[in-house]
């Protein structure tokens, strides 16, 4: 029921907004829309390439540094432009980043928790992870399926040497307003900041971004101490990004299991309008 109900208002949205749109009435200057994907099972595949061809009709795709001088207000955007982000780690991420946006010259940010990446070839661990940290139900313990399983240490490697950026998501993917109650934030962001720079050489990880994203999960408090330790904080709070705009980034998780105009109702602004009153402390525009 609860589906039945998602489909019709963003239906509903997707044409209001298409509409919008069509008469002229967007928003001018070139705005930023972030994606969030997760793992990216085989038959989804076909589905990202299909997409990722089509949103390129109307939209850009830039990288995290691009996003990040945008941000600043450094450069400006000929067209209204997407960055696509993948949180946690799975090594399906890497796959479709390898397979379907390498060739099309699309750089992304993964925003990796390391308490995964140390599951790597050891499954009975990796389906802790999945159950506890990550919250997953329905995982046959015996048989994870491929799409859930971690990248190695290599995979991380591998991904930042072909221009990609990697961004931290805590230790173990925790829920930072508790960490926050529980006085061990800080240390929650910092200990997953210095391992993944050690792990990528000394690089410097500048971008974080909030596991679980909701607003449950993110308090203000939280969010300054994360800003001390990182240059841009990423949300899961559905919006658009504007150039010099500073605060937290807002982002648009996509399932590339639904009807692909969910997605484009979401890129429309279709449920912005839900996180306009979280979004007002956050932002210090
Ligand atoms: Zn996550």
């Amino acid at each position: 029921m609860r589906n039945i109900i998602k489909f019709i208002i963003l239906f509903y949205f997707y044409l209001l907004y298409s509409l919008k749109e069509l008469l002229g009435k967007e928003r001018k200057e070139p705005i930023v829309r972030v994606l969030i994907l997760h793992y990216v099972s085989e038959n989804e595949l076909g589905k990202l390439a299909n997409l990722v061809d089509k949103l390129s009709k109307d939209w850009d795709f830039i990288s995290g540094e691009e996003f990040s001088l945008f941000k600043e207000g450094k450069i400006s955007l000929k067209r209204k432009s997407l960055l696509i982000t993948f949180d946690d780690g799975f090594l399906s991420s890497k796959f479709a980043s390898d397979n379907v946006l390498a060739p099309r010259n699309i750089k992304s940010i993964f925003f990796i928790s390391p308490g995964f990446i140390d599951t790597f070839g050891n499954d009975q661990k990796t389906y802790q992870f999945l159950s506890k940290n990550l919250r997953l139900n329905n995982i046959d313990a015996s048989n994870i399926p491929n799409h859930f399983k971690p990248m190695s240490w290599d995979d991380v490697r591998s991904l930042y040497k072909n221009g990609n950026i990697v961004g931290s998501h805590t230790l173990y993917h925790d829920k930072v307003s508790l960490s926050f109650q529980q006085g061990e934030l800080v240390r929650d962001l910092l200990e997953s900041k210095i391992r993944l720079e050690k792990e990528l050489g000394g690089s410097l990880v500048s971008e974080f971004a909030f596991p679980f994203g909701n607003i449950e999960s993110i308090c203000f408090d939280s969010y300054k101490q994360s800003e001390e330790v990182y240059l841009n904080v990423y949300s899961g709070f559905r919006g658009e990004n504007y150039i010099g705009e500073t605060g937290i980034v807002k982002r648009d998780a996509i399932d590339l299991s639904a009807p692909s105009f969910y997605t484009k109702a979401y890129l429309l602004g279709a449920s912005d309008v839900f996180y306009k009153g979280i979004l007002r402390g956050f932002l210090k525009v």
